[in-house]
């Protein structure tokens, strides 16, 4: 394993000979000291009461922070920094589907928000009722989020663009009392008309809401229904100047709901609370993105993911960092024409300090020109963060030699928050090794156990499921949504003889304590007695040079009970176009395997696609393949991007 970034400082967090470095320090005051170790980091924020207790874990798994205490997040978001830093910018906002480039400031913003509050505040929203939204990426919905935030309504952000049927499940879940939407969203110039589909599924959903705030683009016609549907403009002028003071919420009261990606069945709703989650995204904020107040946080996800949740809207804004707001493919400028430099020129042009992407926006980037990431000046930049995804190590060590930055792998979940494994390079600078997205964040227990025994596997590099002790840190899931039941079921149940949260991930740890996720529990694959991840598999694909993409999947074999296929999208398209070059490659592949792993895992056949399918978040559905495959039935597909991509794998069998 290689180092990504030649940075100096222990990351071991062993104890013996060595002294104990200031991470690992860190690391065990967290465990061992909860509550004193989170009644500092609390301090990073402001509360109108302070906490009277810093953890009730009386009820296990479920764990209470900071109870007692009362704050607001838009209150840290946005108020907290009007005095210091009013007049800098917090929202910079770029769409390169609609050539549009604008910058809110504090106060600007804390002005945006307010109009929508009482806007939503007209249409009946009060503590704890729930508002869908239903958005593009354009600022409106970062109002809306915090303007929620601030009058104590519950936000449920449902990915835009998601077709009718996702988003009546979400619906009927969420039982909102308003929606709040657009006429369109954009992607690639294609115009997505988002009114006709909300309309389709509040038909399709028993729950229907008493209002829907509509932004207009003037994208798309929109069509309203009398008396429930109302036009923002026409709110937001009337609450112009509209002073809404943040309302002072419990530590405990929910922030929001937001669904996992759907990769490996059907979303569950995620619960999260309010002062925990403020911490912990103040403190990571700190301790792991190394961002500062004043400086340009730039991620680009979406807010219907989670990272668009804790790394767009709140952590950045908490930190009182401007943050970028992206509308578009990484591939196009602002003036609309192709641009595979885009985001460095934003980078150069914001001087963004801290980025934050995912392993697939990297690897489509890895097919534009090179000299695009010389062409910039990307010195402001401290650190790229890659999440969603096991980075394979071409794509890692491609990106890492051309911003010649810290490449900082980083793995968590929905239910998390925020990360659970990568380094704190806020507390200690830690060296990383590709293909680990590194040690335990402060505050998470994780251990690996046998899936089967539930016993420990302390020793390095036994493959078992990673799973994290409660009491879960600050930021954690407080629940699943009106569901005590599935949570504990889902997530707590699943090791026998242990109440242990289950992350349904295969992991190793090496001798140093780094961890590697080695994919799905339910991807391992089963071949002749021995268990193989498909991960590991694919890490060995993606290693041969004409390898863009793959996916492998475990298939039922009568006589060795699985096998492996792979999918493999070629870098050179033409290499594969006729069957005696495919043959070559599928070759050159399996000995590949053979060579890395062992003639056992060599898939049984490779066969080549123009593309995967994947979630709408680009993560693979390695579950659909796999029925498919199977000659299966896919299963729920709410959440697929390309159902076409499917189609293709179909057409092979
Ligand atoms: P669902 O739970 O509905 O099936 P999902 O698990 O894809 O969907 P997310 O919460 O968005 O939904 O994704 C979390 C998962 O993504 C992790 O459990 C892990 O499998 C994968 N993941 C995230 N970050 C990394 C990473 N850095 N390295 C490897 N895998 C990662
Ligand atoms: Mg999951």
């Amino acid at each position: 394993m290689n180092s990504v970034s030649a940075s100096a400082g222990s990351a071991s967090a062993r104890q013996g000979d060595k002294p104990m470095s200031r991470y690992a320090e860190f690391y065990r005051r967290s465990v061992d000291e909860p509550e004193g170790f989170w009644s500092e980091q609390a301090r990073l924020i402001d509360w109108k009461t302070p906490p009277q207790l810093i953890l009730d874990a009386s009820r296990p798994p479920f764990a209470r922070w900071f109870v007692g205490g009362t704050t607001n997040l838009c209150h840290n978001a946005v108020d907290r920094h009007l005095a210091s830093r009013g007049e800098q910018r917090a929202l910079i906002f770029v769409s390169t589907e609609t050539g549009v480039e604008k910058s809110y400031s504090f106060k600007e913003l804390h002005a945006e928000v307010q109009r929508v509050a009482a806007s939503l505040m007209e249409l009946g929203v009060g503590k704890g009722d729930r508002v869908l939204i239903y958005m593009p990426m354009i600022p409106e919905a970062a109002f809306a989020m915090l303007a929620c935030a601030r009058i104590g309504a519950i936000h449920c952000v449902v990915f835009g663009g998601f077709a009718s049927g996702s988003l009546a499940s979400r619906i009927e879940d969420a039982t909102p009392k308003v929606i709040v939407s657009a006429d369109a969203g954009s992607r690639g110039n294609k115009i997505l008309a988002y009114k006709p589909l909300l309309d389709e599924a509040i038909r399709l959903s028993s729950h229907k809401p008493d209002a829907v705030l509509l932004f207009d683009r003037e994208l798309a016609p929109m069509e309203l229904s009398e008396g429930r549907d109302h036009l923002a403009s026409v709110l937001l002028e009337k609450h112009r100047d509209a002073e809404v003071p943040c309302t002072w919420l419990d530590a405990t009261d929910i922030s929001y709901t937001i669904y996992t990606s759907g990769t490996t069945g059907k979303p569950k709703g995620v619960q999260r609370d309010t002062g925990g989650y403020a911490v912990a995204l103040a403190a990571s904020m700190q301790h792991i993105f190394d961002g500062r107040a004043g400086e340009t946080y730039f991620s680009t996800s979406d807010i219907g993911w989670v990272v668009g949740h804790s790394y767009i809207v709140y952590g950045p804004l908490i930190a009182g960092m401007a943050t970028i707001m992206y509308e578009g493919l990484p591939t196009q400028g602002i003036d609309q024409q192709p641009d595979g430099g885009i985001w460095w020129r934003l980078v150069e042009k914001y001087k963004v300090t801290v980025m934050f992407s995912a392993p697939t926006a990297v690897r489509v980037l890895k097919k534009q020109d090179p000299a695009l990431l010389k062409k910039y000046d990307l010195s402001s930049l401290r650190a790229l963060f890659l999440a969603g995804e096991p980075l394979d190590e071409p794509t890692g060590r491609w990106i890492s030699e051309g911003l010649g930055v810290p490449i900082i792998d980083n793995y968590w979940q929905t239910e998390s928050g925020w990360p659970i494994l990568t380094v704190a390079n806020g507390v200690e600078r830690t060296p990383s090794k590709f293909g680990s997205p590194g040690v335990p964040m402060y505050g998470f227990k994780v251990k690996i156990l046998h899936e089967s025994t539930g016993e420990e596997l302390a020793g390095p590099d036994e493959k078992g499921v990673v799973v994290i002790e409660g009491p879960t840190p600050p930021g954690f899931m407080q629940t699943v949504w009106r569901d005590d039941e599935r949570f504990v079921n889902t997530y707590w149940k699943s090791v026998p003889g242990k109440l242990v949260y289950s992350t349904f991930d295969w992991g190793i740890r090496d001798a140093d304590g780094y961890f590697y996720i080695l994919g799905r529990t339910d991807d391992v694959i089963n071949v002749a007695g021995h268990r193989l991840g498909t991960r590991e598999i694919e890490e060995s694909i993606s290693g041969h040079a004409n390898v863009a993409e793959v996916a492998v999947v475990g298939v039922a074999d009568a006589l060795k009970g699985q096998v492996a296929l792979a999918f493999v999208v070629a870098k050179d398209g033409a290499a594969v176009a006729d069957e005696q070059a495919a043959l070559q490659l599928e070759g050159e592949i399996m000995k590949r395997v053979s060579d890395d792993l062992g003639a056992l895992a060599r898939p049984a056949r490779v066969r080549f696609v123009t593309a995967l399918p994947k979630t709408r978040s680009g993560k693979l559905l390695r579950r659909a393949i796999q029925a498919v495959c199977e000659q299966r039935d896919p299963g729920d597909l709410t959440t697929i991007d390309d159902p076409s991509t499917l189609q293709q794998i179909k057409n092979l069998f």
